[in-house]
């Protein structure tokens, strides 16, 4: 199976489903991540930071197994600014290279503007129009931006992806590789934090780790 995912800035995909992308690597499927913007723009656009945020996600699709299939060169915690049209094209251009079955992207009431943007990218270039073969979008959690995010619009997974602690390791290994994005505990991007979400998904569904999703659109096989 071929899986996208859209993710807003370098780090989304490892916080998000680090652990899942593991386990579909192990078994057999073709991961693709496309990102949207450098991440570090808001921070004072600096092309040395950019640098390393693109060598750290090559470092952390290593890890992972995944591949890259684009960085997108849209403004940092501005991607309200840029027209949807735009991001949408984006995403149907990588679309048409990569055929996916599945879909993953950010969750749409993320405090975080450009994660908005991104799940409303999704949602636009993989509508259901007929013949459309992507059979699942769903929206993955990123920690320091969908649990602060409107209570409004809560996160609450409706789907899970068990994982193997070697999953989780491999996903922490990657997610080392973000070492200047990760924080100190207590703060949800501590290491402690990551490794915590996931045995609190995994206990809500009767595993020991798991990933949480939610559901934008599925069409469940017979
Ligand atoms: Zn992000």
């Amino acid at each position: 199976m071929n899986i996208l995912i859209l993710a807003a800035h370098a780090d989304d995909e490892t916080l998000g489903c680090g652990g899942a992308i593991a386990r579909w690597v192990r078994e057999g499927h073709r991961v693709h991540v496309l990102f949207f913007t450098d991440g570090v723009g808001s921070r004072g656009r600096n092309s040395a930071a950019a640098k390393v945020r693109r060598r750290a996600a090559q470092a952390a699709a290593k890890i992972l197994g995944c591949s890259i299939a684009g960085y997108g060169n849209f403004p940092d915690n501005q991607l309200d600014r840029v027209p949807l049209l735009k991001l949408a094209q984006t995403v149907e251009r990588v679309k048409r290279k990569v055929q996916p079955e599945a879909v993953y992207t950010h969750f749409w009431g993320d405090l975080n503007i450009d994660h908005r943007r991104v799940c409303e990218a999704a949602l636009t270039a993989f509508r259901p129009q007929p013949g459309e073969t992507c059979r699942a979008v769903r929206a993955f959690e990123v920690a320091s931006a969908t649990e602060w995010g409107s209570p409004g619009a809560a996160y609450r997974p409706t789907a899970y992806v068990e994982l193997t602690e070697a999953d989780v390791e491999t996903a922490v290994r990657a997610y080392g590789a973000y070492a200047q994005e990760v924080r100190a505990d207590p703060h949800s991007r501590s290491v402690e934090a990551f490794l915590a979400r996931r045995v609190v998904r995994g206990r809500e569904c009767g595993v020991a780790w798991a990933e949480g999703f939610m559901v934008c659109r599925e069409l469940i096989p017979l």
